[in-house]
């Protein structure tokens, strides 16, 4: 779909995976001027497809649009792109024990610009991949490493919006962590360095006794849709659930610290590295991670009753 600075989105149409063409002056390419989203669509044990909160992604990706001075489909319009991208690759879909079809819409300023300023154009595409589960063979949690040199965001910044802005200055500390042997990196707030944000592409929760708790987006890090549902989650389930500035030394002290995403899913976190201090934390089956992601994954993949209306069967 395509769009002039103010107007409205043209019909789209599906083609073959494939390149693009792009001017060389592109804001995209230039400025850095686009966001994207990611959504899974699941095979549910019947063979229909299921898509998990697309609305949400669709809504998100207005906000960012709004941030980055971007025009931005309506909701329906998004919906339906995922939709239409979903079901033209069901064949691809693996059964979800195996995996799920990853789709990333994405937003792009195409027009040309040479001084610095909003595109005169912009492109929204849809595309797709099957993926397989995040854990491969012999892992089954994160072991993350507490970053202090690099920041993710700042204050005022665009940490709160899926900018593709945000990820190639989080290239280094990742390369490094996993040099080290680690899965991921988890950040710290840029000012005092002492409270804790996001890993590179997923949510944090930490748990002590029946208490969850989570940094507040402060406009520093993503409003992850799974953060979202796994916070609903756990309140139907009693625990506590707490918004608010984790400081890094509770996440040192915390039972259990897990991870949520599109991505990763509800992921258990095995170690945290801070300084010279290393901590494992609980992981096994009776962990609250464990039973939050269980009804989770139950509900995206259609095994467990979507008493929220929160899956759209597409087929
Ligand atoms: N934080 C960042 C920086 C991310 O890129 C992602 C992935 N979209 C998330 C958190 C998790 O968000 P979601 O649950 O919507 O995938």
């Amino acid at each position: 779909m395509k769009c002039s600075k103010d107007g409205e989105f043209t019909e789209g149409e599906l083609t073959r995976f494939g390149n693009i063409q792009l001017s060389p002056s592109a804001g995209v390419l230039n400025y850095g001027q686009a966001i994207y989203e990611g959504t899974k669509a699941y095979r549910k044990e019947n063979g229909k497809l299921l898509l998990f909160r697309p609305d949400h992604n669709a809504v998100r990706m207005q906000l960012g649009a709004e941030r980055m001075l971007m025009p931005s489909p309506s909701v329906d319009q998004f919906v339906d792109a995922v939709k239409q991208t979903a079901f033209a690759n069901k064949r691809w879909v693996p059964p979800s024990s195996k995996g799920s079809l990853y789709i990333r819409p994405l937003l792009m300023g195409t027009g040309p610009v040479l001084g610095l300023g909003p595109a005169p154009e912009y492109t929204f595409i849809v595309y797709a991949s099957p993926v397989g589960n995040y854990f491969k063979e012999g892992t089954s949690a994160l072991n993350l490493y507490v970053e202090e040199e690099d920041a993710r965001a700042a204050p005022g910044g665009s940490g709160g919006v899926k900018s593709i802005t945000n990820y190639a200055p989080v290239l280094k500390a990742l390369s490094r962590a996993k040099s080290l042997g680690f899965s991921d990196v988890l950040y710290l707030d840029s000012v005092k360095k002492k409270y804790l944000e996001e890993a590179s592409a997923c949510n944090v929760f930490v748990v002590k006794g029946r208490t969850i708790s989570t940094p507040a987006t402060n406009g520093t890090i993503l409003e992850g849709i799974t953060r979202k549902s796994v916070m609903e989650i756990a309140v139907d389930q009693g625990y506590q659930v707490v918004e608010k500035a984790v400081h890094v030394d509770e996440v040192m002290d915390a039972d259990e610290v897990f991870c949520t995403g599109t991505a990763v899913g509800v992921a258990p976190v095995g170690t945290i590295t801070y300084q010279d201090k290393r901590v494992e934390y609980e992981t096994g089956d009776e962990s609250v991670c464990k039973k939050l992601r269980s009804v989770l994954v139950g509900i995206q993949t259609g095994l467990v009753e979507d008493t929220k209306g929160w899956v759209t069967c597409i087929n």
